[in-house]
């Protein structure tokens, strides 16, 4: 059998385990100390704004995102169908309700028409929801212009789940600087990783300076423990930090690799029939975290997407569907939706590939031998 391929695997650059010794020669083996200040500050550099906090996962960054727009108890959020659950869940750890909106064709992420929709809905009803969570997927910036336009008109702030889209631009602006509050993830197959992490992002320093307090069980002042809040334990451990650090270094690299990726693939599979690639306007700029095609079987003479998916996993490759849309999954079908077919023809068509800034000539080769395979 061939090695095993897979859909995104961490890349370390070798210069991670200098920043990890430090942290042990140290011994700032925590959830705190100098790697997480530095990340902190990297992280802001390279994104260009002004104040982050780094949390134990996006996820976290979500929540806490939430809870500085004061979300609770039966309030409204808007949030992006077309997504990994961890976007929508921490609307329902704070008690809110998930109202799922569909995608657009051009990016993939929230459509502007379904968008409005729903606030007018909501807010004719004096039900004014609380924030609208909007994704880059796979890297691929959102219509934020369309979207913050309207989030404005209606007075409502905007979240960015940048999770998957660290170094994508926007008309030359990072992804991650976008938001009233971000959110970024370095969980293992992120384009960076630091094992398990995440950050919440924000031009607003009080919310980041509450979000840290929050994310350190909320203790107050004091020689004892003392708390007037309910806290979290959601800080980046020291030793992560230091991981980050090291990949944070090398990201533009890691974006020109899976960059090359999507090219090879477009290159390769763009002309066979019935396949088309996520495509990037000229005002966006994706990491390319993970490639996407959309296998349509009227016009690929019946071939669909699930037999290319299986073709390469009896070949040793893993490849997966695009996000089921929460609006279809099991656990949310109570919640409401706004749109139409978008995201659902996407799930029902689409196809990730292997991604991997490390993946080799030889890998990619093979690869796209297998998908040709099937058109032969
Ligand atoms: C990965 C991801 C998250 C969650 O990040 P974790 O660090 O895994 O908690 C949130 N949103 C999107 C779109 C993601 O892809």
């Amino acid at each position: 059998m061939n090695n095993k391929i897979w859909l995104s695997s961490p890349h370390m650059s070798g210069r991670e385990i200098a920043y990890v010794q430090q942290a042990f020669d140290t011994n700032w083996i925590a959830p705190l100390g100098p790697h997480v200040d530095g990340f902190e500050r990297e992280l802001c550099d390279y994104i260009g704004t002004p104040h982050a906090a780094a949390l134990s996962s996006g996820t976290a960054a979500l929540h806490l995102a939430l809870i500085m727009l004061d979300v609770k108890k039966d309030d409204v959020v808007m949030c992006q169908s077309f997504t990994f659950s961890a976007s929508a869940n921490p609307i329902v750890y704070q008690g809110a309700t998930p109202v799922f909106i569909d995608s657009e064709r051009d990016t993939w992420n929230l459509c502007p028409d379904a968008l409005e929709k729903a606030l007018t809905y909501y807010t004719d009803r004096g039900k004014k929801p609380k924030a609208v969570i909007g994704v880059h997927l796979y890297g691929m910036p959102a219509k934020l212009q369309e979207v913050l336009q309207i989030c404005e008109d209606f007075e409502v702030p905007f979240i960015e789940d940048a999770a998957e889209a660290l170094g994508s631009t926007y008309y030359g602006r990072k992804a991650g600087s976008f938001g009233a509050m971000s959110v970024l993830s370095f969980n293992g197959n992120k384009i960076i990783t630091t094992s398990g992490g995440g950050a919440l992002l924000s031009k607003n320093e009080e919310s980041i300076r509450q979000a840290r307090f929050l994310a350190m069980q909320a203790r107050d002042a004091a020689p004892h423990y003392q708390h007037s809040q309910i806290g979290y334990n959601y800080r980046m451990s020291n030793v992560c930090a230091g991981i980050g650090r090291g990949q944070l270094e090398v990201i533009d690299e890691r974006v020109a690799q899976r960059r090359a990726n999507f090219d090879f693939y477009k290159g390769t599979l763009g002309t066979l029939p019935g396949i088309s690639f996520q495509e990037e306007g000229e005002w966006s700029f994706s990491n390319r975290w993970l490639s996407c095609m959309t296998v349509f079987p009227q016009q690929a003479g019946g071939i669909t997407r699930e037999r290319i998916r299986l073709a390469l996993e009896k070949e040793n490759i893993e490849s997966r569907p695009l996000w089921k849309p929460m609006h279809r999954q099991p656990v949310f079908s109570e919640a409401p939706y706004f749109g139409g077919k978008v995201a659902e023809s996407l799930f029902e068509h689409g196809l990730c590939l292997p991604s991997g800034s490390n993946l080799s000539e030889l890998d990619l080769q093979r690869i796209a031998e297998c998908i040709k395979d099937q058109f032969s």
